[in-house]
């Protein structure tokens, strides 16, 4: 049993209305539970498969879920990586390890899912890249169209890539993601579409249980965690997650909720530094993380109330420190991730240095995608492979 509730001015809505945002204030939607009369203990949950799923009381799926087995993904100790920021526990936890290769995945099981219990026929979304492939994908697996959206010559290869070998619409608009997201929800509203972006509440549903994983995985509330900032659904909807938990009794208390942006993408930064609620929008974000090229973050009040309420903070971080940091997460912890992903890790380095992140605090960063997502911004910072003729006189000339 749920309902949703409008972050704003708390007007309620039914679980069966197809709606995006309050039609009295416009403010986000957030669903509620009644928590009281769920019927579930973690003794029950651990019992079952690490995976999103584990958490179905939890979500607002009624029947049979459109799923391929999303979550359950790895927590990695960095060993390497944390001794030499003087920090004992720094983990990751690696949502490129998703089936489609990033957390987007666990919204979009929850969300397609959502849409077929709704009687949508068709579903879209405007997407920076990992998005339109995990729509693609669970679309695909509903047996349902699916259109997406992106900005034109500004998404990585391997996502276009896989939105287009799984079937979807593929549409490039000639502008930035932020006007994609405006046309999008424009058609979905009027041509009875379903939006399945962040502003889906349902979207973040599916995204909570990454909270829910690394608690169990590390069988304690890590002190703090981080994640990449874009259009800031994710934060949020570790945040609530983590809420609900307490409100249930099952953890005592709330991480310190990071978040990290891109130095031409910063305006939760900016908006967290100065204190300003709502946030100013960045005109024209630009970053090699393309994933976090965001210039108004939909979800930015939420993320806002996640940060402050939390004593947590955000920062940013160029580009050549978020490259350096995917190359030493690749070589130093085998760790392989996307650009926007390493910036957590990135912006913990830096937060350490500035002295502002205790070195005895348990931190769990979110790596949000897989290496291959983006694979011309891997080869960019690369030699190329050592050609050689094929004899073992030239092999050993190029090794010793
Ligand atoms: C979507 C995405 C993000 C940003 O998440 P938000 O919820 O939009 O803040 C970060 N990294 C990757 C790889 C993503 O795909
Ligand atoms: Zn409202």
């Amino acid at each position: 049993m749920f309902r949703l509730v409008c972050i704003g001015c708390g007007a309620t809505y039914a679980s069966d209305e197809i709606i995006y945002r309050c039609r009295k204030c416009d403010h986000l939607l957030a669903v509620q539970y009644d928590l009281d009369s769920l019927e579930i203990s973690r003794e029950e949950w651990n019992r079952r498969p690490l995976r999103l799923w584990r958490y179905r009381e939890l979500l607002p799926v009624q029947g049979e879920p459109v799923t391929l087995q999303e979550g359950g993904t790895p927590l990695y100790h960095m060993k390497r990586l944390g001794e030499e920021l003087g920090l004992k526990e720094l983990y990751a936890k690696h949502e490129g390890m998703n089936p489609s290769g990033s957390f987007k995945d666990r919204g979009m099981t929850v969300g397609v899912s959502m849409a077929r219990e709704l009687g949508m026929k068709t579903v879209a979304c405007a997407s920076t890249g990992n998005t339109s492939a995990s729509l693609a994908v669970y679309g695909a697996k509903a047996g349902m169209p699916a259109v997406v959206l992106l900005p034109a010559g500004k998404v990585a290869l391997g996502k276009v890539a896989q939105a287009l070998m799984h079937g979807a619409k593929v549409i490039a608009i000639r502008d930035n993601f932020d006007r994609a997201l405006e046309m999008v929800h424009e058609l979905c509203v009027t041509d009875g579409i379903y939006l399945l972006n962040s502003v889906n509440p349902y979207r973040l549903e599916g995204q909570k249980t990454i909270g829910f994983e690394a608690v169990d995985q590390l069988g304690d509330v890590p002190d703090r965690m981080v994640l990449p900032v874009g259009n800031a659904g994710n934060i949020s909807a570790v945040h609530k997650g983590l809420g609900e938990l307490i409100e249930l009794g099952f953890i005592d208390r709330m991480p310190m909720m990071t978040g990290i942006q891109a130095q031409g993408s910063r305006p939760v930064v900016d908006a967290i530094e100065q204190g300003l609620d709502p946030l100013i929008p960045q005109k024209d974000p630009e970053t090699v993380a393309t994933a976090i090229r965001i210039g108004a973050p939909v979800n930015a009040e939420k993320a806002l109330r996640a940060i402050r309420e939390t004593g947590g903070t955000a920062e940013a971080v160029t580009d050549e420190e978020i490259l350096a940091m995917q190359r030493d997460l690749a070589r130093k912890e085998g760790i392989g991730v996307e650009p926007a992903s390493a910036a957590s890790v990135a912006g913990v380095k830096k937060l350490v240095e500035a002295g502002l992140i205790d070195r005895d605090e348990r931190i769990v960063c979110v790596v949000t995608g897989h290496l291959l997502k983006d694979p011309e911004t891997v080869i960019r910072q690369c030699e190329p492979p050592i050609e050689i003729d094929a004899d073992i006189a030239s092999l050993r000339s190029v090794l010793h």
